[in-house]
């Protein structure tokens, strides 16, 4: 029986300090769907990490650990898929140089993200080339792998077009080397913070992936609930509270019992959020585990890293030579 070749996907986060429980229902609980199906392409993307932070590297090494253990313990599976760090292979940052003698500055800078970016980290000098240049960078972290799909989110759409439009006109001057990616628009829940804020590590509203059974209960006690109700016979409104945001994401089935058994003034929210905490609890067991595994056995670790960075790396390096022979150099 011939096996056909799998279509390939392509995606990468940055390493920024711990991941939280948004970040794992936002895109990595899909990755880990995702490598049943597809050949995975996942990358620690450390050099978009400096795009908005070059001024102190010294954390950035153990980001990239952390990184690699968050994911791990989420389900990602080496054997399955290739997980690498994009700052060892190198072949990736050539593709970004030749890619940038074909790219034109106005493309880069109606990106969208780019003024609205500029604005919002109105406090840091990233009137730089290299964040200017980062969707371009991107486009190279894709097209090196011809990945076929992209999971993104809608706020990301306007970088994947760059990145078809940069590939079609390198393919118009020099041949046909790249696929145009497409993208695939992420089915995930976005879980609000404790706050009911958006989740943040930076509003300290966040769940970590990290987080121990004692830690969880912790930050559900945290929860904002339902401001009206006061005795546990009020009746409740589950559409404002947190605690209801979280059911919706950890007890789907449940989910109509609660609400009437809120709206009805028949449950405390003490009780409800006891109820969520162990659901939660379950529902991180098993990544718990895994961190452990890695905890206690940090070499295997950067075996990892290091065997999907050498793997990464060769399947660069065959796009490469296509790319210098396309391009006669
Ligand atoms: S009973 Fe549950 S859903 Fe209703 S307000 Fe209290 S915590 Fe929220």
């Amino acid at each position: 029986m011939v096996t056909l070749p799998r279509a390939r996907i392509m995606s990468g986060m940055r390493p920024t300090g711990r991941l939280h429980l948004g970040n794992y229902l936002g895109a990595l609980e899909n990755w880990v769907r995702l490598q049943d199906e597809y050949e995975c392409f996942f990358s620690i993307v450390d050099w978009h990490a400096l795009t908005t932070g070059y001024e102190d590297t010294s954390a950035i090494r153990e980001d990239i650990r952390e990184m690699a253990v968050d994911w791990l313990s989420a389900g990602l599976d080496p054997d399955r898929s290739t997980f690498y760090v994009q700052s060892r292979v190198k072949e990736v940052a050539e593709l970004h140089l030749l890619l940038s003698m074909v790219t034109p500055v106005s493309w880069l800078e109606r990106v969208p993200t780019y003024k609205d970016q500029l604005q919002q980290l109105a406090g840091k000098d990233i009137n730089t080339y290299g964040f200017l240049g980062y969707p371009l960078l991107q486009t190279a972290d894709i097209a090196i792998f011809k990945a076929d799909f992209v999971p993104v989110g809608e706020d990301q759409l306007p970088h994947l077009e760059l990145a078809r439009e940069v590939v079609r006109r390198f393919n118009n001057f020099y041949g046909p080397v790249f696929p145009e990616p497409q993208a695939q628009l992420n089915q995930v829940t976005m879980l609000p913070g404790i706050d009911g804020r958006k989740m943040s590590k930076s509003y300290g509203n966040d769940i970590g992936l990290a987080a121990t059974a004692e830690e969880i209960k912790g930050r559900v006690d945290l929860m904002i609930t339902d401001p009206a109700r006061i005795r546990k016979s009020d009746p409740g409104h589950p559409e404002v509270c947190t605690v209801h945001s979280f059911h919706g994401a950890f007890s789907r089935e449940e989910l109509p019992q609660i609400e009437a058994d809120c709206r009805a003034g028949t449950i405390g929210c003490v009780q409800c959020k006891r109820n969520l905490a162990g659901r939660l609890q379950a529902a991180m067991a098993p990544l718990q585990e895994r961190r452990r595994f890695y905890l206690e056995n940090p070499g295997r670790v950067d075996e990892v890293l290091a065997a999907g960075s050498e793997k990464a790396r060769r399947v660069a390096a065959a796009t490469m030579n296509e790319v210098r022979e396309a391009m006669k150099i």
